[in-house]
């Protein structure tokens, strides 16, 4: 909206005023009347004076005059360049004193004033005021344009470093993860490499068969060398090979160490430790068996036991060459008697004679049982019986030296026993536990199960073993007794082996009890055995 124009109209006579209100009278003009010098400079000092185009005022007026006035308006920077119209009958005088303002900045106008020129050089102050204005405007226009243009650039700068702080962490990311993916990648490749080397030159027996068919995918060297078979097994009916696992369940592929018999392309039977385990191969499930072919192993280990077996015979010779001349001795010194003195044969001697050759005989009955190369015949029965049917023998021995036996069974599972076997290994024992008591002792012998084994106990009430004799325990012809043969217990050891069943010995001055532990048939009988 475009505002008034003021005009400050000063002259100190009402008059004046009035004529100058009638000249200038327009709607674009507002005329302000002043009557000195004093209310120009506070209307100057009050108002707003943008708005001011213009003073008129009469030079010659009571108090302050014209020139004073506009030596004070000149000297106020708001005001300095308000022009001024003096209006005044002295014209000559009053040319020289305005030469010091500035050309245009200050005019004047002789009394009377001629109207028309009067309205023409208000109008050209007006002009000038409005264009000054204007400019003005446009320039703060201009001013704040270019102050609202360096905010935008400046926003604008700032936004550009913040994306391109961003895109260089983008970049970052994105080397990184290239990076890590090929690293990735690199890795993969590689321990596929790695795989494929370690399948093909494996010595383990391996092979791959696809889960969803069950047929052999691919199998490695070692596997065709022991199996005889090539490639033309791929494809085939996986496990094939495998004697013992017709019946396995599917549903547990994974197995680790497991004995399994396999039969050669040339009939050959042959023992695998076999461990599977579920891979996947380009997106498809797989197993993986991987097989240790132990056949040369067990065969080592036959042959280890026998050869054990033979080192105990051996060892046991020499010991009982000895052990059986002692009587030997006996009798040819009873029989050399009678024959140098030509006595009828006394019976007296004759108890000690055979005293001294069932000994003899006793020795050997029981190195013929440790030195038993044939295995033994068991069968399944139950311990409680075997016990039984000997209870009379070791009740009689145990009466005869003032003793008690105390039989305590349980209910217990059959075994896997060799009749005979076991009846020696009772024997043995309680026979060391009676001897190892005073008269009145008692002997017991129990049968319970325990941990899913059958377990026998021997327990006696005599003096015990010494932790010195203790380590000797079960070695032949360890003996603490003058008439011992130091056989018993060593032949006791080896019939539990037998029979796969462990001893465990438990001694105090009090009483020495030994238990054997016997396992149950079923876990001997499983197919594959687990290591
Ligand atoms: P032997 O009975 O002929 O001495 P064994 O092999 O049966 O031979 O026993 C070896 C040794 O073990 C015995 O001499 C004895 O010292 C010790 N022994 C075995 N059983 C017992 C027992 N129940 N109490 C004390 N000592 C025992
Ligand atoms: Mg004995």
């Amino acid at each position: 909206m475009e505002q008034q124009v003021k005009i400050l109209a000063v002259d100190d006579r009402y008059e004046n005023l009035l004529d100058l209100n009638n000249i200038l009278s327009s709607s674009d003009y507002d005329i302000i009347s002043l009557q000195s010098g004093e209310e120009v400079l506070t209307y100057l000092h009050e108002g707003p004076i943008e708005s001011i185009a213009l003073i008129i005022m009469e030079v010659q007026m009571p108090g302050l005059d014209g020139f004073e006035i506009v030596e004070l308006i000149k000297q106020w920077e708001a005001s300095q360049n308000i022009p001024i119209i003096f209006l005044t009958s002295l014209s000559a005088s009053l040319n020289q004193s305005l030469k010091r303002y500035p050309v245009g900045s200050i005019d004047y106008l002789c009394k009377p004033v001629h109207p028309q020129l009067l309205k023409m050089k208000v109008e050209t102050f007006v002009h000038l005021h409005l264009s000054h204005q204007n400019n003005k405007l446009q320039s703060d226009l201009l001013h704040k344009r270019t102050l609202d243009l360096e905010e935008t650039n400046r926003k604008l700068a700032e936004a550009e470093e913040k994306l391109k702080q961003q895109n260089y962490l983008l970049e970052q990311w994105v080397e990184e993860r290239t990076s890590e993916l090929v690293d990735a990648h690199e890795k993969l490749m590689k321990s596929q490499e790695h795989f494929k080397k370690m399948f093909i030159a494996s010595p383990c027996l391996m092979a791959i068969c696809r889960l969803s068919d069950y047929t052999y995918m691919e199998v490695n060297e070692s596997w065709k060398a022991y199996t005889g078979y090539g490639d033309e097994i791929i494809g085939t009916a996986a496990n094939f090979i495998f004697m013992e696992l017709e019946d396995w369940d599917r549903s547990v592929e994974v197995m680790r160490n497991c004995k399994v018999k396999y039969e050669t392309k040339s009939k050959e039977i042959r023992t695998v430790l076999l461990s599977t385990e579920i891979i996947d191969i380009e997106n498809e499930p797989c197993l993986l068996q991987v097989g240790i072919d132990i056949t040369e192993n067990l065969r080592y280990e036959t042959e280890m036991a026998r050869l054990a077996q033979l080192n105990l015979v051996g060892e046991m010779a020499a010991g009982i060459a000895h052990e059986i001349r002692n009587p030997m001795t006996t009798i040819r010194g009873f029989l050399q008697l009678f024959l140098e003195n030509n006595h009828p044969m006394k019976k007296d001697y004759i108890p000690i004679m055979l005293e001294e050759l069932d000994r003899a005989n006793d020795i050997i009955t029981e190195y013929l049982t440790l030195a038993k190369n044939k295995s033994s015949h068991q069968h399944p029965e139950h311990l409680n019986r075997i016990i039984e049917a000997l209870l009379p023998l070791i009740q009689a021995e145990a009466t005869m030296s003032g003793k008690h036996v105390i039989f305590q069974s349980s209910h217990c599972p059959q075994i896997h026993v060799d009749d005979k076997e076991m009846r020696q290994l009772i024997l043995n024992m309680c026979m060391n536990g009676l001897e190892a008591m005073e008269a009145g002792g008692n002997l017991h012998i129990k049968t319970y199960m325990a941990f899913n084994k059958v377990v026998l106990v021997i327990a006696d009430e005599g003096k015990g073993i010494t932790t010195e004799n203790l380590e000797n325990l079960g070695r032949p012809f360890f003996t603490t007794k003058d008439g011992g043969t130091g056989l018993g217990l060593a032949i006791c050891y080896s019939i539990a082996a037998r029979h796969r069943a462990s001893i465990e010995v438990d001694s105090s001055p009090q009483g020495t009890t030994f238990a054997v532990h016997f396992p149950l048939p079923c876990s001997d009988q499983s197919g594959a055995a687990q290591f």
